[in-house]
């Protein structure tokens, strides 16, 4: 029986997770949830897979959590302390499925107590990579990616030395085809359709941008320890082929399935071993065809100013993901347009001084640095 805690457990892959540990109680069961604000849905979760503990991160949320909680035995706790404890409680799993660097600390912690992750938040790697990756080599905990294209590579992944390159697939998102005069005009509504995956807003958003390619190669570049110049980028609009990677002697495995969620995260729970799963199956018959494209950087900048960001390393991705998070929920809340998230990104890594992070401190004082320098390019660039 694996012991689960799932941090983020009211979001989208939160709510794929506990399908599957609902699917397979001989195997899983519920240790801890968490989520953002959500008291009701996270009380009724918890009460539904008898969760020990449940801790909603804002904390004006805790009476509330307590009252819906009341009488179930469920311990409730609030706050981003609370929520520290929650992911170092004995467990075998962590799932680490919070959105943006709010997912950073408990995600550390886990990997401190030793546990094992299996890492849907992205933005945490992109923050932390290095003191993440040290972490969990430190203590023996397994980092098990969750995202598509990272648990893809993970399956196809071969000795170090014999790797040439690691291609991460990207669907192209739903501007794929669109110029930048149209995109320009294109709405949140219209942002968040993504054409082969349903997910949370903010990624829905970097997907459109490409930003999330971006963030994704950052990811890969921390997850499997390659050169920078050893990652690409390939558009694929039908998103059944997720990661290839591609070897010295000219062989390339690539992994494919379903464009559901279920996969990846099926994998990182029951890993080493496999799980049956509900999802539709591969019909390659009935998809008839496969394209791909390379991608775009002029209609897409952000793809390119994520990559300048690795590619300069230090503390630049935790800018660029501190920038993108502020331009998406500004994006998201109809302050600025489409294309004004990519410029709110460059803004502030322009004015953001360049500093090597050392330690979680520096990254905390980087991270908030460049949330309040993109909230003023933000309002800059407001439609007002
Ligand atoms: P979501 O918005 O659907 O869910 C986010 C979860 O985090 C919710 O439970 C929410 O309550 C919680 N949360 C939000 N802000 C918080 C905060 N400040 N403190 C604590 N908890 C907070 O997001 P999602 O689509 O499930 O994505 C989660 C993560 O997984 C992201 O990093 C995303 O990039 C990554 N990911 C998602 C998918 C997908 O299919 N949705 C695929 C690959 C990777
Ligand atoms: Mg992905």
């Amino acid at each position: 029986m694996k012991r689960i805690t799932l941090l983020g457990a009211t979001g989208s892959v939160g709510t794929s997770t506990l399908d599957l540990v609902q699917r397979n109680p001989d195997r899983f069961c519920i240790e801890a949830l968490t989520a953002g604000r959500d008291f009701a849905r996270l009380a009724e979760l918890a009460i539904a897979h008898r969760a020990k503990l449940a801790v909603v991160a804002d904390a004006a949320c805790y009476r509330d959590l307590q009252m819906a909680l009341a009488g179930s035995g469920i311990e409730a706790a609030a706050g981003p302390a609370a929520l520290v404890e929650a992911a170092r409680r004995p467990a075998d799993l962590v799932v680490a499925a919070i959105v943006g660097a709010a997912g950073l600390p408990p995600t550390l912690a886990a990997l401190e107590a030793g546990i094992s992750v299996a890492l849907a938040n992205k933005e945490a790697l992109v923050c932390a990579g290095g003191i993440m990756t040290a972490t969990a080599a430190r203590t023996g905990a397994a980092l098990l990616p969750v995202d598509s294209e990272h648990n893809a590579i993970f399956q196809v992944l071969g000795a170090p030395e014999t790797v040439a390159h690691i291609t991460l697939t990207a669907s192209g998102g739903p501007f794929r085809d669109m110029s930048l005069a149209e995109m320009a005009a294109m709405s949140p509504a219209q942002a968040v359709k993504h054409p082969t995956w349903s997910m949370g807003a903010k990624i829905s958003v970097d997907s459109a941008t490409l930003m999330n390619k971006g963030l994704e190669l950052i990811e890969a570049y921390h997850l499997f320890k390659v050169r920078t110049d050893q990652l690409r980028v390939l558009i694929h609009p039908q998103s059944l082929v997720h990661g290839l990677v591609e070897y010295i002697d000219g062989s390339v495995l690539a992994q494919l399935g379903p464009a559901d969620m279920r996969v990846p995260i099926a994998h990182a729970l029951a890993w080493p071993e496999r799980i049956a799963t509900p999802v539709a199956r591969l019909d390659l018959a009935a998809a008839g065809r496969l394209d791909f494209a390379a991608a775009d950087r002029v209609r897409f900048p952000a793809l390119a100013i994520a990559e300048a960001a690795l590619a300069a390393g230090g503390c630049r991705p935790c800018v660029l993901n501190a920038a993108n998070e502020v331009a998406v929920a500004a994006f998201l809340e109809g302050r600025i347009g489409f294309l004004a998230i990519a410029d709110v990104v460059a803004d502030t890594l322009a004015a953001v001084p360049d500093r090597c992070p050392e330690s979680l401190a520096d990254i905390d004082a980087m991270d908030a640095l460049a949330r309040r320098s993109a909230h003023s390019f933000a309002a800059h660039r407001s439609r007002g």
